[in-house]
């Protein structure tokens, strides 16, 4: 008995394993295209793939036999495990069709606006890279609002339809069983809600002040540069509209990036974990119909990992570089004899952890590096929380929430002019909803990951500390949750205390 329902749901499982690789490599390389080459039969492409892959995972039948095969008992961990992971992926792509059909209608056009949307700024039309850019420089002050208010624009483009995917969202989620929209992503990620709340509410307790004297001082130098009062700064004052990073100290440093690859090559060698397979098939430079994104893709969950991203030729461009190539060895290292279910991280937030932690390799721990990281700490809580509320209460008017919310956790002053829909050009509201508390947890992780391997292994960057990591974390893949997988290792558990450690004053 017991080998008859393990024999049966293996087959099962072996069935949906082949089915899915096949087709997530097919839909994954189409990505890879569209987002590099930015061709439209690409994209026509992507969506038939992507279409597929769905209707695949919403088989009735693979539904039944995910079902039957979850209550039989005598199973292998890793056959539950991947059944688990299975109802979740399922569960992401069935519900209401027609409110399926609208959401994936509405999300494509407004996808399609933000990544074609250019600033309109006295007769020409920039990037998101070139104003981002302007900002850093301008210092006339009516320019610069100017800049900010028509780079803000895009909200308005974007606003009513974000209104209603608000509405598809949380409709289709309530029809789940859930409060909202938010609340079934966590848990569609294993990922307690209250969690994530009580978290946020400790950050604050234990980082507010440091974070409000860095900011005022920040703040001081700021509204020195441009001769006013630190009261009259606004979001226009900062280098990004968002004030989702900050710069401490101007790295404009060129760098010779040839050279510094050649390093990082050595680097990574030296330590038995070579990024040349990941470097070769990576396309690290601009060229057209690129995205201005930086991103690594797991084509086919094995080998075939490719980073894309636009780098300059300074320090920041190296730390991309090595972002993404934290990304990429995860990926590469997920323990191969894993089933196709599996071979994936156990979290995102474990590779953006990953990912954070390696762009550590070329930072300097000091003061002004704690300073941009806790400036960009809090815009992040800012962005989490006014999802949070924004899909938890529809009836508050959303202009008044975003501003609440920014003056409350950013500090940073709402204009005379402030009823405006500025929360609607935050492009992750719409492009990734639900998402961007991996940001906070990648920063715990990272933090975390930094002092208990530099403890252990006194170097954290050393063969040993990097090969553990490796081992407890990138091998095992998806086969545990990500909280038994932490549990099961030196970690122990998502500890926030090292980065309050680390960022407190
Ligand atoms: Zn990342």
């Amino acid at each position: 008995m017991f080998l008859r329902s393990t024999d049966q749901a293996d087959s099962f499982l072996s069935h949906v394993n082949d089915t899915l690789h096949a087709r997530h490599r097919a839909m994954m390389d189409s990505l890879w295209k569209v987002l590099t080459a930015g061709n439209m039969e690409d994209v026509h492409r992507l969506e038939a793939l992507e279409h597929e892959y769905e209707h695949t995972l919403q088989s009735p039948f693979w539904q039944q036999s995910m079902e039957e095969h979850s209550h039989k008992h005598a199973l292998t961990a890793s056959a539950r495990r991947q059944l688990h992971v299975l109802q979740l992926d399922m569960d992401a792509v069935t519900g209401d069709t027609e409110l399926r059909r609208r959401t994936a209608a509405l999300w494509n056009d407004l996808n399609f606006r933000i990544s074609t949307y250019r600033t309109e700024l006295d007769g020409g039309h920039l990037t998101k890279s070139e104003v981002k850019l302007l900002l850093q420089t301008v210092q006339n002050q009516e320019k610069r609002e100017k800049l900010w208010r028509a780079f803000m624009k895009l909200g308005q483009e974007v606003e009513a339809g974000l209104l209603e995917l608000r509405a598809l969202r949380n409709s289709w989620a309530r029809q789940k069983g859930y409060a909202n929209f938010i609340e079934w992503k966590y848990v569609n990620e294993e990922m307690d809600p209250s969690f994530i709340q009580n978290l946020m509410k400790s950050l604050r307790t234990a980082l507010d002040s440091s974070h409000n004297q860095i900011k005022s001082q920040w703040d001081d130098l700021r509204a020195a540069k441009f001769g006013i009062l630190p009261s009259d700064l606004r979001s226009w004052h900062y280098e990004d509209p968002f004030l989702q990073s900050a710069s401490f100290s101007p790295f404009t440093e060129r760098m010779e990036l040839s050279d510094e690859i050649v390093r990082l090559r050595k680097w990574f060698e030296a330590r038995q974990i070579p990024i040349d397979t990941l470097l070769d098939n990576a396309q690290l430079h601009p060229r057209s119909g690129k995205s201005e994104a930086s991103f690594c893709l797991s084509i086919d969950r094995d080998q075939d990992v490719r980073i894309a991203c636009n780098l300059t030729a300074d320090i920041h461009g190296l730390t991309v570089l090595l972002h993404e190539l934290g990304h990429g060895l995860y990926a590469t290292s997920c323990d191969p004899q894993l089933p196709f279910l599996l071979r994936r991280p156990a979290h995102t937030f474990l590779s953006e952890g990953t990912a954070m932690l390696f762009e550590r390799i070329c930072r300097v721990d000091n003061r002004e590096w704690k300073n941009e990281r806790l400036i960009k700490l809090y815009g992040t809580l800012a962005a989490i929380t006014f999802e949070e509320k924004w899909y938890a209460n529809e009836d508050i008017p959303s202009n008044e929430l975003w501003w609440d919310t920014i003056e409350d956790i950013q500090g940073v002053k709402r204009p005379d002019d402030w009823n405006h829909p500025y929360w609607a050009a935050f492009p992750y509201y719409t492009t990734l909803p639900g998402t961007y508390y991996s940001y906070l947890l990648g920063e715990i992780a990272a933090s975390q990951f930094q002092q208990s391997l530099a403890a252990h292994y006194t170097d954290w960057t050393s063969v040993e500390a990097l090969h553990e990591l490796k081992d407890a974390i990138w091998k095992p893949g998806a086969s545990m949750a990500w909280s038994q997988l932490l549990a099961n290792s030196m970690f122990r558990s998502l500890d926030p205390q090292p980065m309050i450690d680390q960022f407190q004053i």
